[in-house]
């Protein structure tokens, strides 16, 4: 079981007993024109909303200095630099001000450069994740979950030396048994907190099958302590897929709950349409309540009885129930806007 050993990344905190945090990657390269950078702390403000607690970007050179460390001061979570091979570029990073770098120390080289990093975020009270992919691996004889699970543990000891022990893991492949076993490997050696995942898992359908059965059964296991759902796609999917995850395992509980009905041929209303056009803004609401977008008034308000809210229509009248019961009928154009304003006005 992981997380007993605490680690503090900006002001929130991981570890055992402690809530599971859900990150995700900014998907593009870092802009620099300031009203770039004022939209993107607004898409990172909705991302927060929506349940994201942590945002990494690439940090591939020291022209995006100025334009991370206005990230890292306006961003309303904490903000993490992905470094590769030049241990120079974590250092400007942490000089930037954020609070978390990701490392491979086997693709910074030297062993003092590692150091040198290490020393820095001891300073400057920034976390470090070492991240290992089943790809990028020293040479070894062993099966691969039990390399992936000693070189992290061996990066440990190095970092322990230095003193420092803000640390989180991160064990991550393709292959989601390999994900697993390396995970659980580790689990069971250490109780640093793991960071889950599994790499270049697809489009939206094949990463998020992939990333829940191998996450949902880790995080079952106690195992885990920040999760990242990986998904060739935009990062809002992720952050969504990553909090249903958790809020399915009953691990997170605030939000509103979309329960809408597959459809069938008595379908009377558009529930697909509506829930596209609603879904987004229904993700960002920060209460605790289950919605119910039916396709029918036959079957759908009895389907939808044990949700706070349900709606559904005929043609162009709209139907809305509180617990079960007809309170509004409203126009088709009307139908999201009185959908808000009942959750609104919701306990
Ligand atoms: S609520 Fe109506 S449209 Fe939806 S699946 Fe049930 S019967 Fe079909």
């Amino acid at each position: 079981m992981t997380g007993d050993h605490h680690v503090m990344i900006g002001g929130k905190l991981l570890g055992r007993g402690l809530p599971i945090l859900v990150q995700t990657m900014y998907d593009s390269a870092m802009p620099h024109e300031i009203h770039e950078l004022e939209q993107l702390v607004r898409r990172i403000g909705t991302l927060n909303s929506m349940g994201c607690d942590i945002i990494r970007f690439s940090y591939p050179t020291e022209e995006d200095h100025e334009s991370f460390a206005y990230l890292c001061k306006r961003s309303p979570i904490p903000v993490v630099a992905d470094i590769h091979f030049d241990y120079r570029l974590a250092l400007d990073a942490i000089a930037c001000g954020c609070q978390k770098i990701r490392i491979n120390p086997g693709n910074i080289g030297a062993r003092w450069k590692v150091d040198e990093v290490v020393k820095s975020a001891l300073d400057n009270h920034v976390a470090i994740r070492i991240g290992l992919n089943s790809g990028s691996l020293p040479k070894g004889n062993d099966p691969v979950p039990k390399l992936m699970s000693d070189t992290a543990l061996e990066y440990l000891d190095w970092f322990e030396q230095a003193g420092f022990t803000n640390t989180v893991v991160s064990l991550k492949a393709s292959d989601t048994d390999l994900t697993l076993e390396a995970n659980r490997l580790f689990a069971r050696e250490s109780d640093y907190p793991l960071h889950l995942g599994v790499t270049e898992a697809g489009s939206v359908v094949s990463a998020i099958t992939r990333s829940t059965w191998a996450l949902g059964q880790l995080l079952s296991e106690g195992i885990g302590n920040t999760l990242r759902i990986r998904i060739t796609g935009d990062i809002e999917t992720e952050v969504q897929a990553g909090v249903e995850l958790l809020r399915t395992l009953g691990l997170r509980k605030k939000g509103i709950r979309v329960v809408s009905c597959p459809r069938c041929g008595r379908h009377s209303f558009d529930s697909q349409g509506f829930l596209q056009s609603v879904e987004r803004e229904l993700l960002t609401i920060d209460k605790d309540l289950t919605v119910a977008i039916m396709g029918c008034q036959v079957n759908g308000p009895g389907e939808a009885k044990s949700a706070d809210l349900a709606i559904t229509g005929i043609g162009n009248s709209i139907f809305l129930y509180e617990k079960g019961k007809l309170v509004r009928k409203v126009e088709k154009s009307e139908a999201k806007q009185a959908l808000l304003e009942a959750i609104d006005h919701a306990e």
